[in-house]
C-alpha cells in the first residue's frame, strides 16, 4: 500500500510528527538524509502505526500516493532550499510539499512563487506546540493555496490539537507566507505575555516581599480565573521548585540572561517594516537583550535607586492589583498582535480571519489559553474590529483595570523595579484614548526643519509656514 504522507527530515519534530499521523490511522512515508534516524524510529515506535521507511528521496516519493503530500521538517534556512530542491525535482504536478520548520515568511513567500511556477504547492505551514505538541497535537497553521488545503487540511485537521469545544487547532489562514508570519506573531505575543508574567513576579517579590512559593500560590490562583493559561501554569510550577542542589528556589539559581531563538525579534522587525506599533513585543525582545548584556549592566550597577526596602507583605491588595495589570496589559499586547496581523493581510492580500485565528490558538500552542475563545468572540460579533480595546466586554475590564494598572506602574517606577512591558502597554492605551498627542509639536519642528508640512485641524489640504522668513502660512497642495 502507498503512503497517505511522507514525513522527511525526522529530528524530534519531524519524528514526533510522524508518529502522530501514524497513530491516527495514516500510512506514513518516513525519510531522512542520515539513515539511522529512520531506523530508530521505526525500530522503537513502529508498533504505534504504519510507516514506509526510505532510504532516498525517490524511494520515499515513490512511495507516496497522488497528489502526493511531502512535509519537511528540517533546519530552517539553507538546508529547508536544499531539500526542497530535491524533493521538488522529483514531483509532479499537484503535488505537494509542506515546510512545517520555523521559516520567515519572506523566505516562504518565495519558495511558494518559484514552485508555483513548477507547478507544485508549497505549503509554509506554522506548527506550534514544541515536541510534545507535534506528537500529542500542535497548533497547526497552514499557508498557500486553498487548493492544497483541499487535500491537506483534513490530514492536519485529524493530527491537532483540540480545543474545549472539540474543535480542531488548524485552519487554512490565507495564501503563501500567510501561515508562516502567523506562527511569527503568535511567537511575538509569546514572548509578550512571558515578560508580562516576569514583571509580575518581579513586582510581587521586590515590592510586596513574596517568596517564589508564595508566588507560585498566587499564580495557581490567577490560574483559575481569566489569566488561565498554560503560561501561568508553568510559571507556578517554575516558581514553587526547588534547586536540589543548593535548597534554594529554582528560580534564584538560573542565570538572569533570557536568550532568544529570533522569532519574536523577526516580529518586531517587521512591525517596523509594516509601520504597527507593537511596543508590547518590542519591549519584551528588549527585556531579553538587555539582560544578556553583562557589561552594560555591570557597568551601571552602582547608579542609585530609589530609597526605601520592600514594602510589607500586604493582605493580598497588591497582588490583586497586580493581577489587573498584567490582564490589562496582555490585552494591549493581543491587540497589537492583531492590528499585525491586520496590517500584514492588506499589505500581502491574505484574507485572513482574525477570529479563525484565535480559535487555532486555543489548544496546542504555547499561548494556549481561555482568552483566546474571548478573542474569537469579539471577532465574531465584529469581523472588522479595529482594535481589540474597542470589544465592549475587553473595554469593560481593560477600563475596569486602569486605576489598579496605573498604581502598580506608579509603584514600580517609585520603587525602582523595570517594568517596561505593563508601562509601554499603559502608555500605548493613554495615547489611543487621548484626544490630542503631541504629534502636532512633532509636526510642527519637522515643518520647521524640513520644510515637510502639515495638515490643519480646521482646513482640507497641506500647508507649511515660512520659519525663517516672516512665518506666513502658504497652502502646499
Ligand atoms: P533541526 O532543526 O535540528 O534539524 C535537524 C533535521 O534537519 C535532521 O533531520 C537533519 O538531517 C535535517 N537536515 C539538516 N540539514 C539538512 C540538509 N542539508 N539536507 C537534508 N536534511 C537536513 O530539527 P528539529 O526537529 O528540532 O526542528 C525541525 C524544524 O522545526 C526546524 O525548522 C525548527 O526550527 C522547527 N522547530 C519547531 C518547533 C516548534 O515548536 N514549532 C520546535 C523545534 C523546532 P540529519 O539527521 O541527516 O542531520
Amino acid at each position: 500500500t502507498k503512503a497517505r504522507i511522507g514525513v522527511a527530515g525526522l529530528a524530534v519534530m519531524g519524528r514526533n510528527l510522524a508518529r502522530n499521523l501514524a497513530r491516527h490511522g495514516h500510512t506514513v512515508a518516513l525519510y531522512n538524509r542520515t539513515p539511522t534516524r529512520t531506523r530508530a524510529l521505526v525500530e522503537e515506535y513502529g508498533h504505534e502505526g504504519a510507516f514506509v521507511p526510505a532510504d532516498d528521496p525517490a524511494a520515499f516519493v515513490a512511495s507516496l500516493e497522488r497528489p502526493r503530500r511531502v512535509v519537511i521538517m528540517v533546519k530552517a534556512g539553507q538546508s529547508t532550499d536544499a531539500v526542497i530542491e530535491e524533493f521538488a525535482a522529483l514531483l509532479d504536478q499537484g503535488d505537494m510539499i509542506v515546510d512545517g520548520g520555523n521559516a520567515h515568511f519572506e523566505d516562504t513567500r518565495r519558495r511558494e512563487a518559484a514552485l508555483r511556477e513548477r507547478g507544485i504547492h508549497f505549503v509554509g505551514a506554522g506548527i506550534s506546540g514544541g515536541e510534545e505538541g507535534a506528537l500529542n497535537g500542535p497548533s497547526i497553521m497552514p499557508g498557500g493555496s486553498a487548493e492544497s488545503y483541499v487535500f491537506l487540511g483534513p490530514l492536519l485537521e485529524d493530527i491537532a490539537a483540540k480545543a474545549a469545544d472539540g474543535s480542531p487547532c488548524c485552519a487554512h489562514i490565507g495564501p503563501d507566507g500567510a501561515g508562516h508570519f502567523v506562527k511569527m506573531v503568535h511567537n511575538g505575543i509569546e514572548y509578550a505575555d512571558m515578560q508580562l508574567i516576569a514583571e509580575a513576579y518581579d513586582l510581587l517579590r521586590h515590592v510586596a516581599g513574596y517568596r517564589p512559593d508564595e508566588i507560585a500560590g498566587i499564580f495557581r490562583t490567577w490560574n483559575t480565573g481569566r489569566l488561565d493559561s498554560y503560561l501561568i501554569e508553568i510559571t507556578a510550577e517554575v516558581l514553587a521548585h526547588t534547586d536540589a542542589a543548593t535548597g534554594q528556589p529554582f528560580v534564584d539559581v538560573v542565570a538572569d540572561r533570557a536568550e532568544q531563538k529570533g522569532t519574536g525579534r523577526w516580529t518586531v522587525q517587521t512591525a517596523l517594516d509594516l509601520g504597527v506599533p507593537v511596543s508590547g513585543i518590542a519591549e519584551a525582545v528588549f527585556a531579553r537583550s538587555l539582560s544578556g548584556h553583562a557589561g552594560l549592566r555591570q557597568a551601571a550597577r552602582s547608579l542609585p535607586g530609589p530609597s526605601g526596602g520592600a514594602l510589607p507583605p500586604e493582605s493580598g491588595g497588591f497582588a490583586a492589583q497586580v493581577e489587573q495589570a498584567l490582564y490589562a496589559s496582555k490585552v494591549v499586547s493581543y491587540a497589537q498582535g492583531w492590528n499585525m496581523i491586520d496590517a500584514a493581510a492588506v499589505e500581502y492580500g491574505w484574507d485572513i480571519d482574525p477570529g479563525a485565528v484565535a480559535a487555532i490558538w486555543r489548544g496546542g500552542c504555547i499561548i494556549r489559553a481561555a482568552f483566546l475563545d474571548r478573542i474569537r468572540a469579539a471577532f465574531a460579533a465584529d469581523p472588522a474590529l479595529p482594535t481589540l480595546l474597542a470589544d465592549k466586554e475587553f473595554a469593560a475590564e481593560v477600563g475596569g483595570a486602569q486605576e489598579d494598572w496605573r498604581a502598580v506602574v506608579g509603584t514600580a517606577v517609585a520603587r525602582g523595579v523595570p517594568a517596561p512591558g505593563f508601562s509601554a502597554a499603559l502608555a500605548y492605551y493613554d495615547a489611543l484614548r487621548a484626544e490630542r498627542l503631541p504629534a502636532a509639536l512633532t509636526q510642527g519642528q519637522r515643518d520647521y526643519f524640513g520644510a515637510h508640512t502639515y495638515r490643519r485641524t480646521d482646513r482640507e489640504g497641506s500647508f507649511h509656514t515660512l520659519w525663517g522668513g516672516g512665518r506666513e502660512e502658504r497652502p502646499t497642495g
